[in-house]
């Protein structure tokens, strides 16, 4: 996404069961993001120390200005949809299809698999 001359990036999806509502888990995750040393410049997809997403909430849709969910970029990025399909694969992006239907529509050229065994 964005400008090609960035280093590569390391793309991970989690599943997590929370009790806050969406738009306080994106405060927090905003917050973990500051305190892992994020200084945000305005600069949209350039590269970042970290960039944590909610791509869904459940079933939920939601279209505020500071917080779209499903996340608009699911369904075009590589990067995301072929993590998620090692979690998911039959998980139906409301209003999109399943994420192993959307895997197909995508390549996955660009990605590198890191090995089981360099997970730290
Ligand atoms: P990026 O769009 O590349 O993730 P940022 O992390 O700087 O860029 O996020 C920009 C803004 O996107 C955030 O301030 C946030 O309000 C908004 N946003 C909208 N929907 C979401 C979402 N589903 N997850 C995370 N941020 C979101
Ligand atoms: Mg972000």
């Amino acid at each position: 996404m964005g400008p090609q001359d960035q280093p590569d990036y390391v793309n991970a999806v989690a599943c997590i069961v929370t009790r806050l509502v969406p738009g306080d888990l994106l405060t927090e995750l905003q917050r973990i993001e500051t305190v892992m040393g994020r200084r945000r410049d305005g600069t949209r997809w350039g590269a970042r120390l970290l960039d944590l997403d909610i791509l869904l909430y459940g079933t939920e849709r939601i279209n505020e200005p500071g917080l779209r969910i499903p996340h608009p970029g699911i369904a075009e990025r590589d990067f995301v949809l072929f993590p998620l399909r090692e979690l998911a694969p039959d998980l139906e992006i409301p209003g999109r299809g399943t994420v192993s239907r959307l895997c197909r529509t995508v390549s996955a050229a660009g990605l590198v698999a890191i090995p089981e065994e360099a997970h730290a």
